[in-house]
């Protein structure tokens, strides 16, 4: 756990969040500012600044856990034709929070989001 960083709270559960999935090394919750509709965040329990220093079983357990949910925002949410997985490495490529994450960006026809 590091001091002040956000998505630490969110593991810890002293800052809220929409939980929809989580195993015994990484969790899943509902983005704040959802770029689409059912955008989410999949991060490690444990803090890693960003990819390059998550443990591989954290990277294992977190994409696995965004694999499984690439499917299912495409099959349970109305519209919803496909997804980006996406994770920022760098101020310079839009990291904003330092705690390893994976987006899962849910896609449907003709919408605004440009990447
Ligand atoms: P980044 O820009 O680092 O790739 O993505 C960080 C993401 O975390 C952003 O999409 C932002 O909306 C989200 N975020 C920032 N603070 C919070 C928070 O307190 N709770 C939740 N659920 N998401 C957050
Ligand atoms: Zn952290």
């Amino acid at each position: 756990m590091s001091e002040n960083c956000i998505f630490c709270g969110i593991v810890a559960g002293t800052i809220p969040s929409t939980r929809v999935a989580e195993n015994d090394r990484a969790i899943a919750f509902m983005d704040i500012a959802p770029a689409t509709p059912g955008h989410l965040l999949v991060i490690p329990r444990e803090h890693s600044t960003d990819l390059r220093e998550a443990a591989p079983e954290d990277l294992t357990a977190a994409t696995l856990l965004a694999q499984s949910l690439v499917s299912r925002v495409i099959d349970r949410l109305e519209d919803a034709t496909g997804a980006n997985l996406l994770s920022c490495i760098g101020a310079d490529a839009w990291q904003t929070v330092f705690h390893t994450h994976l987006h899962v960006i849910p896609r449907y026809p003709n919408d605004p989001l440009v990447l």
